[in-house]
């Protein structure tokens, strides 16, 4: 079994999601994620990453959510967990196994010589974070607008989809492409989908096979303690 997380399932650890009424996108603009825009403006660009990443971000705990799943693969039950997410709250909660399909913003990396900080070691205050070698504005090692996707994640994530005989899929909307692939190919190789949402998605009507609707942080630990009675 394989789990296929986004933004809901941080949603109960005080992370907003992308869309809808009270998603990140209807108060800042997704411009200062794009690529392109972040290379001409990066300074500008920074002062609402730190608000949206590092401030939302920074003080967030993992979840009951996020612990299950770690339950589960500690008792073997879960063998990866593929991630749109780049909170690092699988890893706070104990999961081993999570392939990052867009990166993790808790790295930061020079775009002109390669270097990685971590946000716990750069002081992220006063003025964009910049290379101490070239100072280079630093990136947030999460992916753009405009970027590719990592392409070891990107090759584990759909190595997972093609062996999983059971693929969870937990709050995400589907619509951010390449990621939704990878549930497509799950369900294209036979594996039987289980959604954990509390609205219909992309997925809803068009691979899920089962749909336990409510919140990811009820949902999960309910999963495991059937699972558990078997
Ligand atoms: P999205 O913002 O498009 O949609 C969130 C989904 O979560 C919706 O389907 C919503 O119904 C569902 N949801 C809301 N509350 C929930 C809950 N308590 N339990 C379960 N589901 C719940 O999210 P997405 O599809 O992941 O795509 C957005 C993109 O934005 C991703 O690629 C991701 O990289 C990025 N993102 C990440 C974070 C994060 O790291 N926590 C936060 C915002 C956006």
């Amino acid at each position: 079994m394989m789990a296929f997380t986004g933004a809901g399932i941080s949603v109960e650890s005080g992370i907003p999601p992308f869309r809808g009424a009270t998603g990140l996108w209807s108060k800042y603009d997704p411009k200062v994620l794009d690529i392109s825009y972040f290379l001409d403006h990066g300074e500008d660009c920074w002062k609402f990453i730190r608000e949206i990443f590092y401030d939302f971000f920074g003080k967030a705990k993992p979840n009951s959510a996020h612990f299950a799943l770690a339950e589960m693969e500690k008792a073997g039950l879960l063998q990866a967990i593929v991630t749109q997410n780049i909170d690092n709250l699988h890893q706070m909660a104990g999961s081993k196994n999570v392939y990052e399909f867009h990166g993790n913003s808790s790295r930061l990396v020079c775009l002109k010589c390669g270097t990685t900080y971590y946000t716990e070691d750069t002081d992220l205050r006063s003025g964009p974070p910049r290379c101490k070698y070239d100072n280079e504005i630093l990136k947030p090692d999460f992916v753009f607008f405009g970027e590719g996707i990592p392409s070891e994640a990107w090759d584990k994530s759909f190595e997972c989809a093609e062996q999983c005989d059971v693929c969870l899929v937990i709050g995400s909307t589907g619509e951010v492409v390449p990621a939704s692939y990878v549930p497509h190919k799950a369900s294209q190789k036979g594996a039987f989908i289980i959604e954990i949402n509390p609205e219909s998605s992309q997925f809803t009507y068009s691979v899920t096979d089962l749909w336990l609707q409510g919140k990811a942080g009820d949902v999960l630990p309910w999963l495991m303690e059937e699972i558990r009675k078997e």
